[in-house]
């Protein structure tokens, strides 16, 4: 080749080497000099997996014998191929043959794709940070969603989200005219509870009867803890008025209705009163406020019973 190709292929920015039909180095261009620090006179005549050992491997073999039978052009990419070159830096390596003097020679182009890497790894590192970030929103959301709707105590719903659900099936009971059952509960003697065994023991009783109540219900009813020693059921999906009746005798007559504290065998017992949707109150205020009453008949009447308003 004249020396004017080759002034040209020294200008180029990026790698050209030129392998004769044995692999051997018959040109190193200057961008191949200053990214391997190696002069031009000292790869001459070299083989070139002397001097670039990385593609001293079988696809690169292959390749070349490819390119020899068929002429045509391989490209291995810095994804795949790494450290081509050097340690340092990522090449994209298209290689082509030409003929010259009857003679094949190789031609290898070495692109610098350094940066583009660089920026893909930030890339990635940006969106696994986005990905933290908003991992740790969700769990925080969780955990805000939890504080502002459970009884941390029980984990049942607390009153505001017993008022969001009952509220939405109290509209679909007026809009489909089914009947819903709506249960307040109260602890009987709870204070006594306390002030006879302390306040851990009262807590295991809350946690006791929010387990007896959970058990008793189906899934589809409503359970919560309105606060203190007393408890909301909504039954949303009763046919007839008289269908609470099974859950309230179970509930009432729950076995094993009792917890130990300090080997100590501690009684529950419950005082419950019923209304129901639409007969006893449209609103669930009016509900809450005729169960209540009948919670209050049911204590009044010794206690450990259900009442339904009357
Ligand atoms: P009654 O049979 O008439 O229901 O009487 P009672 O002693 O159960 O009276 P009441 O239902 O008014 O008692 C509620 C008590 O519950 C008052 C309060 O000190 C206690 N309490 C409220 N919240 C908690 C709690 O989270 N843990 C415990 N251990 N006690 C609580
Ligand atoms: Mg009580």
């Amino acid at each position: 080749m004249d020396n004017t190709v080759y002034d040209i292929l020294n200008d180029i920015g990026e790698g050209i080497v030129i392998l004769d039909q044995e692999l051997e180095i018959c040109f190193w261009n200057h961008y191949m000099e200053y990214v391997t620090e190696i002069k031009q006179e000292k790869v001459k005549g070299c083989h070139i997996y002397e001097v670039l050992p990385n593609l001293n491997k079988d696809y690169f073999k292959k390749s070349v014998d490819q390119i020899l039978c068929h002429g045509c052009k391989m490209f291995f990419s810095a994804a795949m191929h790494p450290a081509l070159v050097n340690e340092k830096k990522e090449f994209n390596l298209k290689i082509s043959s030409f003929q010259k003097e009857n003679f094949t020679f190789f031609l290898l182009e070495f692109i610098n794709v350094t940066n583009q890497f660089a920026r893909i790894n930030q890339l990635k590192e940006y969106v696994h940070q986005l990905y933290e970030l908003n991992k740790k929103l969700k769990e925080k959301e969780a955990v805000i969603k939890n504080l502002a709707y459970y009884d941390q105590l029980t984990g049942l719903a607390n009153r505001t989200l017993f008022y969001k659900l009952a509220e939405k099936f109290i509209n679909n009971a007026s809009r489909h005219e089914t009947l819903l059952a709506l249960m307040f509960l109260d602890v009987d003697k709870f204070k006594l509870i306390n002030d006879t065994y302390g306040h851990e023991a009262g807590d295991k009783v809350i946690m006791k009867v929010a387990d007896i109540l959970t058990k008793c219900t189906r899934k589809g009813d409503i359970v919560a803890r309105l606060g203190g020693d007393e408890f909301l059921i909504l039954l949303p999906y009763i046919k007839e008025a008289n269908h609470y009746q099974g859950i309230a005798s179970r509930i009432i007559q729950a076995e094993q209705k009792s917890i130990l504290h300090c080997e100590k065998e501690i009684t529950i017992s419950l005082s419950m009163g019923i209304s129901v949707y639409p007969y006893h109150g449209k609103t669930l205020d009016k509900l809450i406020l005729r169960a209540d009453q009948a919670m209050y008949t049911a204590k009044n009447n010794g206690g450990n019973q259900y009442f339904i308003f009357e």
